[in-house]
This record gives C-alpha cells, structure tokens and sequence, in this order.
C-alpha cells in the first residue's frame, strides 16, 4: 500500500456566546467567539492510498498554522507504506528539526498525520485502533463535563456525569467550596488554574493547601507548565492531587513532570501531543512512575476525542476523559458517528481503524477566520475590577484578596 495524497479540511468551529471554563462572570467568550477577533479551529487530516482506504486525523495547537506545516509534511509521506507508522513517525520527527522538536505545533502536525496512520492500518486489517494498542483494559471510558456553578454542576450529576471541571483563578477556594456543598462527596471535583502566570509558585502554594479538604480529582496547571520548579514547590507543600501537561507534547515535552513526580495525572492533548504513538509511549512512561493519564480535550475537536477514546481503551493508567460536552451543536454534525454517551461514559467503538469520519459538506460550511483568543476584557469577570488591562503578572498581585482564601 502507498500513500498517494494528503488533504487538509480548516473549519472554524463556531458556538453561541457561552461561558468559558476559565471564567465566571457571564459574557461573550475567549475563543468560541464567532467574531474575528478570535476563534478555535479545528484542523483535520485524510490520508489517501493506492488501494482505496483512507484515514482521518486531527491536528490541534494552532491548526491554521499546523495546516501549512501539514502540507510540507506531505511532501515526505506520499509514495511511503502507510502502515509502517514508527518509522514514517520518526522521518517526519527529524524533518522539522529546525523548528524545534518538541512544541506542540510541530507535535500538532504530526499527530493528526498519525491518528490517520493509524486509522488506515486499522482499516487495512479490519479492527479498531485499540486492538492494535494491545486490545481492551476497558469497554467504556469514563468522561468529565465542565462547571463553574451549582446549577451546571448540578445538571451535570442528573446526566450521570460522576465527575466535572471548574476552572477560574478568581476566588478558587471558595468556588470549589460552594461546588462541593452542591453536589455532595460523590462526585469528583477539579479545578484548573490554566497555567499563565498569575499564580506565584507561593501563592499556589496557598491555593492548594486551602484545597486539600475539598478532596479535589486534582488542581491542574496551579502555575505555569514550564515552571517545574514551582511544580516541586507546590509539591513539598501541598499533598493536593496535581495534573498537567495540556501544552507539552512527546515523551520528551511531558518527560520532566512524570520522572520528577510532579504531577498525579498527565493530561497529553490527543491533537497535539504528537499522535497515538506518542499517547502510547508517554502512557508507559507515567504507568512506571504510578501516574494516570487524563486527555486534555480544552480545543480538541471530535475526531482527536475518538483518538483518545481507542488510547483510553487500551492503557492500564487510563483515569477520565475531558469532554467539551455543551460547546456548539456542531460538533456532533461534524463528524459520522457521533459518540454515544451514557451514565458519564462513552463507550469504546468497535469498528476497523478510528471508526469515525468527518462530513466534508458539513465543515466546508465554516471557513476559518481566525485561531487565537481574544485578550480577557473587563467584562469577563476574570480579574478584580480595574485590572484587566494589565499584564497576566499584575492582575493577581492586585487586590489579592480577590484571589486567594481569607481563612
Ligand atoms: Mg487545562
């Protein structure tokens, strides 16, 4: 079997004004706004062979971006045997060595190329990707919703969600305080302090600490991701469940924070982190150190959620499955079939390779504008009022009380 070519499909993947994970205040949103000022993008890949089989793949990172280095990518596959997927993963790592090789741009590319990869040899052979992974540890893969509310968290629970997310740097002691009261002991709670630097390593020491009796799923990202040595700060500190990982990629990005220890969950992107082959290997590594793994799903869009679904399946450390549950009616239009869910799972598909394709008619509908945030405004609510024009490092050094718990 040969490839024979390569296309990409860019959509913006649209939704009404919602609130964002990140925030508390009602407003418009960061990213899912359908203005150009900012938007998310979902990038998708297929692959096609001599022999008529075709895989889908998922590039996120910043997919306008990764759609072009896609594109160069594809010079170097067409023409390869799509089914010797380590060695065309490895010629592909070492072609964009001068960008760098371990961000999650250059990862981006290659993941949604892989998954597509793998997606074809699944095909070839007539069964699913897990199967290839090793076969099942389990048939369904437990899922967590987001909510910053007692009502969302609470509506989440009638669903039969048994987990959720809140996220939010303002006043998080409370929030999750407010949240645990709401639903009781039987749910796990998280919460994500989304990493930028409004959190000095001291101050999330304090955060953490004034956590620990909510008995949290864990704290995610409490300071930046590339400042471990606030992670082992927190570490010596705080006996708090930690997980991050969302904005590294490869076994070599997430290396430093399953070796060290600093986190009890790793939470890879599936669009980004550098494909099932990747997601495979960083399993093993964080399965030698006790660690589970948890995919991050914050701009995933529904093909890398498959993706994830078949590597949940089948590695022992499999934890939950973040899932963008409420986001836009489209994403389940985007794809064929959409997942099932039921009692807070989703159950592990069955059919050869991913089991899932896009609606190409449908993406085609939603052209990119844009692929990055918008900066918070005052209206997000994000900040303590007057700040919100100033740097990331100023807004939580000023009216601290804001932010941090009074007890
Ligand atoms: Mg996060």
């Amino acid at each position: 079997m040969k490839i024979t070519e390569i296309r990409t499909y860019l959509m913006h993947a649209g939704a009404p004004s919602l609130k964002t994970w990140a925030a508390d205040g009602s407003f418009g949103t960061q990213s899912y706004s359908k203005n150009l000022t900012g938007s998310r993008n979902w990038l998708f890949v297929k692959i096609f062979t001599d022999e008529g089989i075709t895989g889908i793949g998922e590039c996120s990172g910043w997919p306008r971006v990764i759609e072009t280095a896609v594109k160069d990518l594809s010079r170097i596959l067409v023409g390869e045997d799509p089914t010797h997927i380590e060695r065309l993963w490895q010629k592909m790592h070492i072609a964009i060595m001068g960008h760098g090789l371990t961000g999650t741009v250059g990862a981006g590319a290659i993941t949604g190329l892989d998954m597509a990869l793998w997606d074809i040899k699944g095909k070839a052979l007539g069964v699913p990707v897990w199967n290839l992974l090793g076969g099942k540890v389990r048939d369904r893969i437990r899922i967590y919703a987001h909510a910053n509310t007692a009502e969302a968290a609470l509506s989440l629970k009638e669903r039969g969600f048994t987990a959720f997310k809140c996220g939010g740097v303002s006043d998080p002691v409370r929030k999750v305080a407010m949240l645990r009261e709401a639903v009781g002991d039987e749910m796990d709670i998280a919460i994500d302090l989304h990493g930028p630097p409004w959190l000095t390593p001291a101050d999330a020491v304090q955060v953490c600490r004034a956590l620990e009796p909510y008995r949290m799923m864990w704290v995610e990202d409490p300071v930046a991701p590339d400042n471990l040595e606030g992670f082992r700060r927190i570490r010596q500190h705080s006996s708090v469940t930690l997980a991050a990982g969302e904005r590294q990629a490869t076994i070599f990005g997430e290396r430093e924070l399953i070796e060290d220890g600093l986190v009890d969950v790793i939470q890879p992107d599936t669009g980004r982190a550098g494909g099932i082959t990747q997601m495979k290997k960083i399993a093993a590594m964080a399965e030698a150190h006790h660690i589970m793994m948890a995919p991050h799903s914050g701009s995933l869009g529904p093909v890398a959620e498959y993706a994830a679904l078949h590597v949940l399946a089948a590695i022992p450390n499999g934890y939950i499955l973040e899932r963008i549950e409420d986001d836009w009616d489209g994403r389940a239009k985007t794809i064929v079939p959409h997942p099932v869910q039921q009692d807070g799972h989703i159950a592990v598909p069955d059919a050869p390779g991913l089991g899932v394709d896009i609606d190409e008619e449908f993406v085609a509908r939603f052209p990119s504008e844009a692929n990055v945030s918008i900066p918070v405004t005052e209206a997000s609510g994000s900040y303590a009022p007057g700040t919100y024009k100033e740097h990331l490092y100023v807004q939580t050094r000023t009216r601290r009380g804001v932010y941090f718990p009074k007890d």
